[in-house]
């Protein structure tokens, strides 16, 4: 395969001014990614400063009422409450290694900016934020977070004023400054080599799941099943499952009001392929061609595009892509809250909403492995008032 080319996608559509950072990014990612040193002071930020590894849990209420036994990857529980401080701890620290002092980011939700900032103050770098400016008033107590620890924060008002736009903008920025400034992009996406570091960076969620199931159960899962946005959580959860071929391997995308109606962000069920935020792979896209507005009740799931990873793993059906309504996704957020205790993100709802709605057509007691990408504290203002209930943040 072509080098940062996942079968047909991938690849590094970038204009000429950004072609050195990257090449500088990719040169230093190939020295440290296999340096025992680096490897070792990843190793310790993760263990003492994001409480890794995360448990693996045995959702028994939630088994024994489906008929299968589900277990949770439970990267809820991480500093900062995802999955996300997995890759900007990684990518901070290579970041110093290479001497910037500085590192920008785009955000969605805010959680990437939020776990960013968290990562820049733990290691003394400044920490810059481009955040849509529609997306800034959904979230202000993430937009105050990010301030607190010490970032400062870009309302974008471009295009949409969404993330697709904040994305844009922080390639701008970096082009403009590349001298001092590594660019920390939140998911599996962008040109070559950033799928390829987030993926090794996120990476780690099955390392860790696929010995702690064989440790609890003695055998592999039949499935695993994340959420996927720009697919992050979900590479990573699948990474070290790729080779066992009796692992059936869903990435669950937001329907938002349905793959029949433009109020989605379905990208491998509805999109085409294309080129966009320097890679090919499949999106959400108009007649024209031109990205399409996208639609989630998930803020972090709200993106046009999909990770090439993804992209391809789909073209030679390894993985399986499945819509996820708001609708199934709340259901599920009230689910996991009442029959666990546990209050889900609502991304991971959607991993949680295939799973309750698909037990009856598996065979009883078939093994299933769910990435709990996030918790739901975030989304509980969000949640009430989809039921028609206020609530003061
Ligand atoms: C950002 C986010 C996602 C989506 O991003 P991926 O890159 O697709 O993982 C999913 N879950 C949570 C909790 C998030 O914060």
């Amino acid at each position: 395969m072509q080098i940062g080319y996942f079968g047909n996608h991938g690849g590094r559509f970038v204009p000429e001014t950004i072609m050195n950072a990257i090449n500088e990014l990719e040169s230093a990612y190939n020295t440290y990614k296999d340096d025992p040193s680096f490897q070792s002071e990843l190793c310790a930020l993760l263990d003492e400063c994001a409480n890794r590894p995360s448990k693996l849990y045995h959702a028994k209420r939630m088994s024994a009422d489906l008929g299968v036994q589900v277990y949770l990857k439970r990267e809820d529980l991480n500093h900062t409450g995802s999955h996300k401080i997995n890759n900007v701890l990684g990518q901070i620290l290579l970041a110093k290694k290479m001497g910037k002092t500085r590192i920008i980011a785009e955000t969605g939700a805010g959680q990437h900016g939020v776990a960013s900032a968290t990562g820049a103050a733990l290691l003394g770098l400044e920490c810059e934020i481009f955040m849509g400016e529609e997306d800034a008033k959904r979230q202000a107590l993430n937009v105050y977070r990010m301030r607190l620890l010490g970032a400062k924060v870009h309302l974008v008002s471009s295009g949409t004023a969404t993330l697709k736009d904040a994305v844009s903008e922080a390639l701008r920025e970096w082009s403009g400054r590349m001298h001092d400034t590594h660019y920390l992009i939140g998911s599996a996406v962008g040109p070559h080599p950033f799928p390829t570091i987030v993926r090794d960076l996120q990476s780690v969620i099955s390392l860790e799941s696929r010995a702690q199931i064989l440790e609890s159960t003695g055998r592999l899962p039949d499935m695993v099943v994340a959420c996927v946005g720009g697919g992050s959580n979900a590479i990573g959860s699948f990474h070290h499952f790729i080779g066992d071929s009796s692992v059936r391997l869903i990435g669950c995308e937001a329907a938002g009001r349905g793959v029949n109606t433009p109020e989605n962000a379905a990208t491998i069920t509805t999109g085409r392929m294309g080129i966009f935020h320097g890679m090919k792979s499949y999106f959400c896209q108009d007649e024209q061609g031109q990205i399409a507005p996208v639609y989630s009740i998930s803020a972090g799931l709200d993106y046009p595009g999909v990770g090439p990873e993804h992209a391809y793993l789909h073209d030679i059906k390894r993985a399986e892509f499945v819509p996820i309504t708001d609708d199934e996704a709340v259901d599920a957020f009230e689910y996991l809250s009442k029959i666990e205790g546990i209050i889900p993100a609502i991304e991971s709802a959607h991993a949680i909403a295939y799973v309750k709605k698909t037990a009856k057509t598996l065979p009883k007691d078939s093994l299933i492995l769910v990435t709990l990408s996030g918790r739901g504290d975030k989304d509980c203002a969000a949640m009430a008032r989809y039921k028609g209930e206020d609530i003061y943040e």
